[in-house]
């Protein structure tokens, strides 16, 4: 079957459809239905449609309550937090993005904290709009087990992403984002869908027993941190910060297993932000540029974010193709039954 070609709006407007159809209020659709679209939009398909069955299964399993209203706490000056209600991470997040850029501004350093919430995306979008408001911002999520710590015998952390974003003389911010595990589980479940085997030292079977099945990891078995120690090293801390700092659960406490059709885990997420002007005035983002454009200008090096921002640019001219099969199946979905 032929592809179909489909505008960012047009795609945002059909997702939220099919999510406020499915149980989710219209403030929070908004929200999730962008962060389905910009993942496609910037090619990162392990995060983009891929995951609305997850989305949708979790919702209708009772699991995660779309129709949250995020509470926005004020626990001290540099300090934001946010209950997200048994909801998703992202719409708390935008209740408390507001408050975190203007304590970030009046202190020069603020921090959001994200408990009992569910993140089931790519992180980039979290930390972009506060690089875009000029300031370095650091996100942390973490995740239901799913990563055996270096040396360990079974799964322990998430495979916890943390992100990193800082504004630029102009032009979009440097980004990047990455899992601590050495591939995320949206990669795995991307070449389980395709039939493809994991190369060899990234996956384990629910044994604990080395797997080249992607199958066999999504079914009860973990994944490998990057770089050995150093990654299981990071994963550990993402969960002190995600989940211990922000009074969120940790991984290894997720109850979703227990709930048939649940996808996405209980957990939380911090976001720490910067005022880079503070100390280093406006030359910080002449020095930021020195060094960007020596790494840029280095052989096959490229930024971070790089191939993103290069998928966005096309999507935005050309919109997204999509196999006509799948805009059948997101139509039906958005039917009202
Ligand atoms: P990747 O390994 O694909 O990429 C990690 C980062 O490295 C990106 O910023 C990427 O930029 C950059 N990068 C890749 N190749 C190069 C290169 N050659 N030179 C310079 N930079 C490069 O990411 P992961 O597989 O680790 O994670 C994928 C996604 O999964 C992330 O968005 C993450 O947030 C998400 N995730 C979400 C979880 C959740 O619970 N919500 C859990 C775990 C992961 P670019 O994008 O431009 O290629």
């Amino acid at each position: 079957m032929s592809d179909i070609r489909v505008s960012l709006d047009e795609l945002r407007e059909l997702l939220q459809r099919i999510l406020t159809a499915n149980g989710m209020a219209s403030a929070n659709a908004a929200v999730i239905a962008g962060r389905i679209v910009a993942a496609e939009r910037d090619g990162s398909p392990s995060h983009g449609l891929i995951r609305l069955p997850g989305y949708l299964s979790s919702l209708k399993s009772g699991w995660v309550d779309g129709r949250a209203t995020p509470v926005v706490e004020d626990p001290a000056p540099g300090l934001v937090a946010v209950d997200a209600r048994n909801g998703f991470a992202q719409p708390a997040l935008a209740a408390g993005l507001a408050p975190l850029l203007a304590k970030t501004r009046s202190n020069g350093v603020a921090a959001l904290l994200i408990r009992n919430s569910h993140h089931f995306s790519a992180l980039w979008p979290d930390v972009e709009p506060i690089a875009e408001a000029g300031f370095i911002a650091f996100a942390f999520v973490n995740a239901r087990s799913r990563v055996m710590p270096w040396g360990g015998t079974k799964k322990l952390f998430g495979t916890n992403p943390m992100a990193f974003a800082c504004p630029r003389r102009s032009g979009p911010p440097l980004v990047w984002d990455q899992a601590s595990s050495i591939r995320a589980q949206g990669d795995v479940l991307v070449m389980a869908k395709r039939g493809e085997s994991l190369p060899p030292g990234i996956g384990f079977d629910a044994e604990g027993n080395p797997t080249t099945d992607p199958k066999a990891v999504l079914d009860g078995g973990s994944i490998a941190p990057f770089g050995g120690h150093k990654g299981s090293s990071i994963a550990l801390m993402v969960e002190l910060m995600a989940a211990a700092l922000t009074g969120g659960r940790f991984g290894f406490e997720d109850a979703s297993a227990a709930i048939p059709g649940a996808q996405t885990s209980n957990a939380g997420e911090a976001i720490l932000a910067i005022d880079p002007q503070r100390v280093a005035g406006e030359a910080f983002l002449d020095r930021a540029e020195l060094l960007l454009q020596r790494l840029a200008g280095d052989g096959e090096a490229r930024l971070p974010g790089d191939r993103r921002y290069a998928h966005r640019a096309i999507a935005i001219a050309e919109g997204l193709r999509i196999p006509r099969q799948d805009h059948d199946d997101l139509l039906a979905l958005a039917r009202p039954s």
